[in-house]
């Protein structure tokens, strides 16, 4: 189908791309633009001013800070695939984004634009949740704030992003010791039916389901679990726990609840080994 009619701005700067939301409350901001167009093609988002923000200078960077690794908000998916950086220190982050698509779309498609879009059945959510990613959001006057990844996500295609801040930034842990990720789909490009992501930090693992419900879920059940003592197999039984997952052509949501169970048992193991 064919979008309805929108106005179209180029922005230069963060500040720009704030005053252009602040200025029009159904604007939306376009990065890669490989969710929001074909949304926009559906009719399901009817954006009347997109703000294209693809070539604010200085956005795309993964750099080490103090405490963390920086990510700009508009890292593609194949600059964060091909880092020696994330791939040494949070080889969890390269790994998942390898898996996003197709080479056109890891190529477009930003870390930013996946985040914000507030699918349930993205792949980074749940990767950024099981880290326990930090976001960092700019808005009027440059104020920035930042948004812990267990506050992000509020509900379907929602984030706790207002109508005129801008995704910046995302923080991830310097280091991990343990990590899993996996995401059983169908055809190799396509998204997942079930995904799991867990991150062993310090000896304690968190993990992250991927369309499991109307946002992606922390397994809180299964942290539980560990956290008494439990092993892999005993605390995976607890995985479809607090979960609401689709009912689709693609997959039942019983079968969904099974599956879960599985992908986190071999999470589990895969993250604490
Ligand atoms: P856009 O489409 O430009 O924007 C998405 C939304 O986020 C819009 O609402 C926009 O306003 C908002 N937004 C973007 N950037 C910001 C920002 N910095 N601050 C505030 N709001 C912002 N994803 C997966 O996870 N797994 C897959 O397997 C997968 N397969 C795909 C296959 C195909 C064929 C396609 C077309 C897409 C696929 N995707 C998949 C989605 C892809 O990863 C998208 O690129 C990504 O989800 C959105 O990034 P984008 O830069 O294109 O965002």
């Amino acid at each position: 189908m064919i979008p309805a009619s929108f106005d179209y701005v180029r922005v230069p700067s963060i500040e720009d791309a704030v005053v252009a939301l602040s200025a029009d409350p159904e604007a939306k901001i376009l990065a890669g633009g490989h969710s929001l167009l074909p949304a926009m093609k559906l009719r399901v988002a009817r954006p009347t001013t997109l703000i294209d923000i693809a070539r604010i200078e200085g956005l795309s960077y993964i750099r080490e800070e103090t405490d963390h690794i920086a990510i700009g908000a508009l890292t593609r998916h194949h600059d964060m695939a091909t880092s020696e950086l994330l791939h040494a220190s949070v080889p969890i982050a390269s790994f998942a984004a390898a898996q996003i698509g197709d080479p056109a779309v890891r190529h477009v498609g930003t870390l930013g634009g996946s985040i914000a879009h507030g699918d349930p059945a993205g792949d980074m959510p749940s990767v950024l949740l099981a880290l326990g990613a930090t976001f960092v959001a700019t808005g009027v006057g440059s104020v920035t704030r930042t948004i812990a990844a267990d506050d992000l996500f509020t509900g379907l295609f929602e984030t706790a992003l207002s109508s005129h801040e801008v995704l910046t930034e995302i923080r991830v842990p310097r280091a991990i010791d343990g990590w899993s990720f996996l995401k059983f789909n169908r055809r190799a490009q396509d998204w997942a039916l079930v995904g799991v992501s867990a991150v062993r930090v310090e000896g304690h693992v968190r993990v992250a389901l991927t369309n499991m419900g109307l946002t992606p879920l922390r397994a809180t059940a299964v942290e539980q679990a560990l956290m008494g003592g439990a092993d892999p197999a005993t605390a995976a039984a607890h995985a479809h726990e607090g979960t609401a997952p689709p009912d689709d052509a693609f997959a039942s949501a019983e079968y969904r609840r099974a599956l879960v169970k599985v992908l986190v048992e071999r999470a589990l193991e895969e993250a604490i080994e």
